[in-house]
């Protein structure tokens, strides 16, 4: 229990997460954890697989995230819950929306994904999507794309002169899997001003599917080594992941924080913890 009694001594610590699926559950905002840290934004994703949109699920969690007080940030994880409609985007930015995966797993009008038609990338309309997003001040987030689609968006932020992110995906030299980054693709983020969050799924940590806190450590270690400003945490909680022990709840991130800091020192956990995703979201 020292680690509990080193950081109420402390209580600094400041986290900023980019990822979690919570609204789409029955459980509760994870308002009540807040007093823990010295700071805590947390990015609320709306989800839904591909038999849901904009009526049956994104105006009734949106309703639910209204109703905790609007207690973080919005994200779309999917643009068939905007039913891949511009003027839907439109009102999802209106009502906070902040960052949009133009898909999940399911491939849609606007892309291929990491898991279906892998090869397809931005139609036409997926690229007028990613105009749209630049315009009203969405971030486009690539966890879930396909890597043509990738590259895509990775081109149109060039053109555009806008940060992309990918708020949940690691390492693919570390962990082959089809939801995690290749160097050369978290570097393309990095050049844009983004960054990637790590994703707490043991499946996309360590390739058994069994991951400890220090696996979770060397992805982070392994991005810093590439870039040190475009690495955060986008934990997937509430998301049906299966996570390191010892890293189950909110609260018990402050382990990652001590092994990372041990690592990395504390200026760049820090970072990963919080300056990274405030410098991009904030
Ligand atoms: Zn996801």
């Amino acid at each position: 229990m020292l680690w509990r009694l080193n950081f109420v001594q402390k209580n600094t610590l400041k986290l900023f997460d980019a990822h979690c699926d919570t609204l789409s559950k029955d459980g509760k905002l994870q308002t009540a954890r807040r007093g823990q840290f010295a700071a805590y934004t947390q990015v609320y994703a709306i989800w839904g697989d591909r038999h849901c949109g904009y009526k049956n699920r994104f105006i009734p969690q949106l309703e639910k995230y209204r109703n905790a007080g609007s207690p973080g940030l919005l994200a779309v994880e999917g643009a068939h819950l905007l039913d891949c409609s511009l003027a839907n985007l439109e009102l999802a930015a209106e009502e906070g929306v902040r960052l949009l995966n133009f898909t999940w797993n399911n491939a849609n009008l606007l892309s291929g994904t990491c898991a279906e038609e892998p090869f397809r990338g931005l139609s036409e309309l997926g690229r007028k999507f990613a105009a749209k997003c630049a315009e009203l001040r969405v971030l486009v987030d690539v966890s879930h794309l396909s890597e043509a689609g990738f590259w895509d968006v990775a081109a149109v932020s060039r053109m555009l002169n806008v940060p992309f992110v990918a708020s949940h995906s690691n390492s693919k030299a570390l962990c082959d899997c089809p939801r995690n980054l290749t160097d050369s693709q978290y570097k393309a983020i990095a050049k844009s001003g983004g960054v990637t969050g790590v994703n707490l799924h043991s499946g996309f940590l360590a390739a058994g599917g069994t991951a400890s806190v220090a696996d979770v450590t060397t992805h982070i270690c392994r991005f810093l080594e590439l870039d040190e400003n475009a690495v955060g945490l986008g934990t997937d909680f509430d998301g049906g992941i299966t996570p390191p022990e010892g890293l189950e709840t909110v609260e018990s991130l402050v382990r990652l924080y001590e092994a990372l800091e041990k690592t990395a020192g504390e200026k760049l956990a820090d970072a990963v913890f919080y300056d990274n995703w405030a410098r991009v979201l904030q």
